[in-house]
């Protein structure tokens, strides 16, 4: 179990103001989010929905209520004239409600100021009750350090579009930096999955705390692999899902000539060999999986993928790679491009994965499915995991897909936060215990 640290008296020092729309929730009141039957693919195109997640076996979808019923009766229609079932399950029944109750403690945090007994406690896990802005996501990362001067340090990995600095935190031992094989994990690649920063930084705290306080699993850790995380690897996309659109999830890259759409899927646009296949990515500049104009082109890949291949080419290398998303319930490896050609290593991937699971599981019962992306999930190219597996030469390439299965997906409860950063820090350990 975690040894959290006891919580600071805290003084009140005001969160950074966010900068949101009159109508940044409203203009979701009244939308349904659905998990319908895969079958109706085209349905949803037809009327232009706005997808989360699309499988074989289901979609979840946006209806706002003014095609609501329209929709409806077409999926009875379509349901009446085949042979399976068209069962529907509502995930948000109001979604405009659902934001504003997830943002709803956003500006109650107060920054601890440091105590008489000195910087330790500074941070603590009140930090974990609820989601938070941009700014103080950065402030957040400036306080673990001052927290913990010995075993921490602010980085970057270049500048996103916009010119936000993608701006991480390096966790190291008693040898300091670079002195031991690197583990990189980041997250929020996709603006929207919000959980996926909360988490990113809970490695960080939980590693950091537990280190401090003696833990002898995080001092083992720590002393050895060096390790860097980006909480926010989409800056601009992340701005624009507090500030304008809540279901933002690319980049903010302005349309290409020809189109009126903004946004490259990052997680489509790495430079590995399969980016010109566009196996689940897209070529439409509208789509949310369009993969950019070219390998690698956008602002945040360049500076990720600069960052990665530096370390691999370092003295202590790469070791281990995870790009942290939302939602499924998933811990997933290489290969995402293709599904009939195994990684190198895959049974030791496999056995990483499903271990990584049951640790997860051993904490709450939350249960994660495993294996390679392609198998898991569906095929994907020019992806993140792929890249640091063959291109940067990292052995351990993951991503998970963090809580929840479907009810409530990007819009996660602030209350699932903390549970989920403890149970994700369970399946680390086993990571950074079994790596060989
Ligand atoms: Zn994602």
């Amino acid at each position: 179990m975690l040894s959290w640290l006891v919580l600071a008296p805290l003084t009140a020092v005001c969160a950074a103001a966010l900068q949101q729309s009159a109508d940044y929730a409203s203009k979701y009141d009244g939308v349904r989010v659905l998990r319908v039957p895969g079958a109706v693919d085209a349905l949803v195109n037809s009327y232009g929905l706005t997808r989360w997640d699309t499988r074989g076996t289901h979609i979840d979808v946006q209806v706002p209520a003014s095609v609501y019923d329209d929709f409806m009766n077409a999926v009875a229609t379509l349901g009446a004239n085949a042979t399976q079932t068209m069962d529907v399950m509502v995930m948000h029944e109001d979604l405009g409600a659902s934001i504003r109750e997830e943002s709803a403690g956003m500006l109650d945090y107060k920054r601890p100021e440091e105590s008489e007994e000195g910087l330790v406690g500074l941070v603590s896990e009140s930090w974990f009750l609820n989601y938070h802005s941009y700014a103080d996501h950065l402030q957040y990362l400036d306080d673990l350090v001052a927290t913990y001067p010995d075993n921490a340090a602010v980085f970057t990995s270049g500048t996103s579009l916009q010119g936000n600095p993608i701006t991480g935190i390096n966790l190291y031992g008693s040898g300091g930096s670079g002195s031991a094989p690197a583990v990189v994990i980041h997250g929020t690649v996709h603006a929207r999955e919000w959980i996926a920063a909360m988490v990113s930084e809970g490695f960080a705290y939980s590693l950091l705390a537990n280190y401090t306080a003696g833990d002898e699993e995080a001092i083992s850790y720590l002393e050895s692999y060096d390790i860097y995380i980006i909480p926010n690897v989409n800056p601009d996309g992340f701005i624009y899902s507090q500030e304008e659109e809540r279901m933002w999830r690319k980049t903010r890259d302005p349309p290409p000539s020809g189109s009126t759409c903004y946004g490259v899927d990052i997680n489509r646009n790495w430079a590995h060999a399969s980016w010109g296949q566009a196996r689940g990515a897209s070529t439409d500049p509208c789509a949310e999986d369009y993969k950019g104009a070219s390998a690698g082109s956008t602002a945040e890949v360049k500076g990720l993928a600069a960052f990665i291949d530096e370390i691999a080419n370092s003295t202590a290398g790469g070791k281990m790679y995870m790009d942290v998303h939302s939602y499924s319930q998933l811990f997933m490896s290489a290969y995402g491009w293709t599904c009939t050609q195994a990684a190198a290593n895959a049974a030791e991937l496999n056995s990483l994965t499903a271990g990584f699971a049951d640790a997860l599981a051993d904490v709450y019962g939350t249960r994660y499915d495993s294996g390679p992306i392609c198998q898991t999930i569906y095929p994907v190219s020019g992806d993140s995991v792929d890249y640091a597996y063959d291109n940067a030469g990292i052995p351990y390439s993951f991503t998970p897909e963090l809580r929840d299965t479907g009810r409530n997906g990007f819009v996660l409860p602030a209350s699932q936060i903390l549970p989920s950063v403890i149970e994700t820090y369970a399946g680390l350990k086993y990571l950074l215990a079994n790596m060989d």
